[in-house]
């Protein structure tokens, strides 16, 4: 049983989506996805990831050390299993642009669970502030953020 899902579509004249679901393990190959594809720039959206193992960032790095630069890539809607690796490992964003990130909160008062997507042009306001966002399970204002702050942003500092 595979423990991923992966959709290649075309997006607009010339840039190839590959949409990645399920476990970034060793069984996710980009490769052979895009290899019937003309294309001039790739994007890799992370929307449906749950889940990112070292087998995973391991293929990842191998990757896009073979591809960056061939073309521009581009990783959007990254999950934080994904923002995670991007901020721990070197490397895991060489040629890679990020068009954006998922940032995980946490209700105090009844745990629910929730999360905000920020676009790449607004980067640079996490380093000051977080978005507020109230639960919308219980009411209570102002839920918490539900990763250590200065890991889960690290990736902002070596862009840079
Ligand atoms: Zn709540």
């Amino acid at each position: 049983m595979s423990t991923h899902t992966a959709t290649v579509k075309k997006e607009g004249q010339d840039t190839c989506l590959v949409e990645l679901g399920g476990i970034f393990d060793q069984t996710i190959e980009i490769e052979p996805l895009i290899a019937d594809q003309t294309f001039s720039k790739l994007v890799i959206d992370f929307d449906q990831i749950k889940r990112m193992n070292s087998s995973g960032v391991r293929i990842w790095l191998l990757f896009i050390q073979k591809h960056s630069g061939k073309y521009p890539i581009e990783i959007r809607k990254c999950q934080p299993p994904i923002v995670e690796q991007m901020s721990l490992i070197d490397g895991f964003l060489d040629g890679v642009t990020v068009q954006s990130i998922y940032l995980p909160y946490l209700c105090a008062n009844c745990g629910n669970e929730a999360s905000v997507l920020v676009e790449a042009k607004d980067f640079e306001s996490l380093k000051t502030e977080l978005p507020v966002v109230d639960c919308e399970s219980c009411g209570a204002p102002k839920m918490d953020f539900d990763y250590i702050e200065d890991a889960y942003f690290h990736f902002l500092n070596k862009n840079a």
